[in-house]
């Protein structure tokens, strides 16, 4: 198991990789970028090209054969950003809750944990003939919890690393889980996250293009190679999943003044600014779709609606 930070993002904007070696011969690699990154030219599948091509993994790759291919958004935000968890009849768990566990890239056991939180509540209420209400106990129960203890201890790491980049950040941060650990206090309360990651992005004008490489096909890929082996399925009739809420927007702003970062966010190729005669058309290619929800969160004006597909028909993963 490898894990690592930063390169090859800049010192302002936060990440980095998890490679896992599993039975025969294969790995499991991936690169995250934190979606409040201010940089619209930043490309978080280019940036997950180039972490491949450094000498210290290059060459678990080469030779290699690639078997499959997936992104997803990452609920990062933690103790002060998981939102109410139950409804009439239904309860958020595990990563959907928000419940992982960043600095220790921990998720699966708080998935686990809290799963049976709600399982608990969930027998209660059936023992005492109770249905379609809300779950108050889970909600009411986890801060005082296992996973609630954990997620508090580290609850500044993440926005200590925005303000103060990677570096920096990461010596205040771990600084301040310590105290947590050892005194069970922090020099910096619960600090906030700061501007949603659609707010984060700033204006094209403030910032440089990045010029990335071109995919060399042997230890780098291009997006539509890389989305075919997503095992993505659309229904051809149903209805559209991706939905603009203004056009006239997406066109003053997201490519005016944002310089289309869409196309750079999506890790599959759905977004493409089409120049015609007539000016610049906005095309979603939305059978590309790999259902990682960042143009729901990274749009600059939240204009875009990541709405749940039909079918289920994936990402699926094989071999896990
Ligand atoms: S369209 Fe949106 S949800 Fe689909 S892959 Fe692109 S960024 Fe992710």
């Amino acid at each position: 198991m490898q894990h690592s930070f930063g390169w090859p993002l800049d010192n302002q904007t936060g990440g980095g990789s998890f490679l896992y070696h599993m039975e025969d011969e294969q790995v499991m690699v991936g690169f995250v970028v934190h979606l409040n990154y201010k940089n619209p030219y930043v490309a978080p599948f280019e940036e997950f090209q180039r972490f491949k091509t450094h000498p210290s993994v290059r060459g678990t790759f080469e030779g290699g054969k690639r078997f499959s291919y997936g992104a997803r958004a990452i609920t990062e935000g933690g103790f002060q950003s998981v939102p109410k968890l139950v409804f009439p009849g239904g309860a958020l768990v595990g990563c959907a809750a928000g419940f992982v566990n960043v600095p220790r890239i921990k998720g699966s056991h708080s998935a686990v944990l809290t799963g049976i939180m709600a399982a608990e509540e969930v027998n209660k209420a059936l023992q005492s003939g109770r249905q379609r209400d809300e779950l108050t106990g889970y909600e009411q129960g986890w801060r005082g919890s296992q996973v609630g203890a954990d997620l508090k201890k580290v609850r500044n790491v993440k926005p200590l690393w925005s303000k103060f980049g990677l570096y920096l950040g990461m010596m205040l941060g771990g600084f301040d889980m310590w105290t947590n650990t050892l005194f069970g206090f922090s020099f910096f309360g619960t600090q906030s996250h700061g501007k949603t990651d659609a707010e984060s992005t700033e204006p094209a004008s403030k910032h440089q293009k990045i010029d990335y490489p071109k995919p060399d096909g042997v230890i780098s890929f291009d997006k539509l190679g890389s989305v075919f082996i997503s095992n993505t399925n659309h229904e051809e009739n149903q209805p559209i999943h991706l939905k603009v809420k203004d056009m006239e927007l997406q066109k003053k702003s997201e490519h005016d003044v944002y310089a289309g970062p869409s196309n750079r966010y999506c890790p599959a190729g759905v977004y493409e600014w089409v120049e015609e005669t007539s000016g610049p058309r906005f095309q979603i290619n939305a059978q590309n779709c790999v259902h990682c929800k960042t143009c729901d969160i990274k749009d600059p004006n939240q204009n875009i609606n990541w709405t749940t597909p039909e079918g289920g028909g994936g990402p699926n993963y094989p071999n896990m």
